[in-house]
């Protein structure tokens, strides 16, 4: 494979990709706080049903789930089991089916009784559950606020259940005095949100690592959202503060913006942090497109991973490296990797020559400067009518003019 010798690139083992050197750099890797392990979350079931307009039927999530498990995936968010009877139904329907992920359950920290959104939750055969904390008009003072915490966490512990608990944007004195009552109540795992976008990545990196100089050894889960575009970079600040797993939802559906999108935090933990996650990121299309389907919210074609101009090139110089098996020069990663498929098409910015002089030379032809001017124009006159042309429109006009 031709490499630029000035290139700073790091080719995997099994050259499915190749990451900027620099990301490996002791002064880079210094900065982080990046843990051993990571855990993949999936939210699609509950928070990729918030999207606005999205629902899917119990079906369709047992179905979802099914394929998130083959892909690897240990642990899914399927809903409301305490508040919603449909949720409650779905976490059965899952176990029914014979699902392991871990299936967690958000809880609701504010409603009247706490206990009894413990048990019920417990009821529908959740595997943990997932204690959210936010403003709401019946905590209203500190000590309910305090209070409610340690009740919520110290009931549900005592009935056996795997408990997380979890805020966002709490000023630092409040959100350690939190976390100190989650812990001496038995807490499992912390989540650190940042529920409006509203956290610079930096920012949210240092809350993670405030977050873990109180919890210690408790692993900390990370949910973002995408109001500023900045979800997945937040999440993957995240990480380099140390959380250990990170809460995501596929295709980046959420409410409003949505969130960090699955896929893409998948490939930047492989690719530009060198973690192995233990995934059958060749399921990744597959699953995308089954939750598009669902979701009935469309994918824009130049989405990262899973957008269909992913692997299509058109421009002339591009068009020729791929051909001469560079793809190492416009692409990051192989299409195969995600379970997507390369296309080469050819359009108004492939008419320089090069692209169609390659294409030529890998179908043994050798044309004359005036087969190729016939062939340019060839092009252009269906130009006219059509965006681009394929490369096997382009197979069969050349065959016609060069014998
Ligand atoms: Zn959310």
């Amino acid at each position: 494979m031709w490499l630029n010798a000035w290139a700073s690139m790091r080719m995997d083992k099994e050259q499915r990709w190749w990451s900027y050197e620099w990301n490996f750099a002791e002064s880079v890797r210094n900065q982080m706080k990046l843990p051993e392990k990571i855990i993949v979350k999936d939210d699609t079931l509950r928070e990729g049903e918030e999207t606005p307009g999205t629902y899917f039927t119990i079906d369709q999530k047992v179905e979802i789930a099914k394929l998130l498990e083959e892909m690897g995936i240990k642990e899914i968010e399927v809903g409301y089991a305490a508040g919603i009877k449909e949720h409650s139904d779905t976490f059965k329907a899952l176990k029914k089916e014979g699902i392991k992920m871990k299936l967690s359950s958000h809880a609701r920290m504010y409603v009247e009784d706490v206990k009894k959104e413990v048990d019920d939750i417990l009821a529908s055969e959740a595997d943990y559950i997932n204690f959210l904390l936010v403003p709401s008009p019946t905590l209203k003072t500190k000590k309910e606020v305090f209070d409610r915490i340690a009740e919520g966490i110290e009931y549900a512990k005592s009935q056996g259940a795997y408990v997380a608990f979890g805020s966002g944007r709490v000023i630092p004195r409040f959100w350690q005095k939190f976390l100190q009552l989650a812990v001496d109540a038995g807490v499992d795992r912390v989540v650190v949100y940042d529920g409006n976008g509203c956290a610079l990545p930096l920012a949210f990196k240092e809350t993670v690592v405030f977050t873990k100089n109180i919890v210690k050894d408790i692993p900390i889960e990370v949910h973002t959202h995408n109001d500023l575009g900045l979800a997945v970079a937040t999440t993957l600040a995240g990480v380099e503060g140390g959380a250990e797993v990170v809460d995501v939802v596929f295709n980046g559906l959420g409410d409003r913006a949505g969130n960090a999108a699955t896929e893409e935090v998948i490939m930047a933990l492989e690719i530009l942090y060198g973690f192995n996650l233990n995934l059958k990121l060749g399921k990744i299309m597959e699953v995308s497109q089954l939750i598009e389907k669902y979701s009935k919210t469309p994918l824009q074609s130049h989405k990262a991973i899973v957008g269909k101009n992913c692997f299509i090139h058109e421009s002339d110089l591009h068009v020729e490296q791929i051909l001469l098996g560079n793809w190492v020069t416009w692409e990051l990663f192989q299409p195969y990797v995600v379970g997507q498929t390369r296309k080469l098409i050819f359009g108004a910015t492939t008419l320089q020559d090069r692209a169609i002089k390659a294409k030529l030379k890998k179908m043994n032809l050798n044309p004359t400067n005036s087969h190729l001017n016939i062939i340019r124009d060839k092009i252009k006159e269906r130009l006219q009518t059509k965006n681009f042309i394929s490369e096997k429109e382009l197979e069969d006009l050349a065959k016609k003019i060069v014998r």
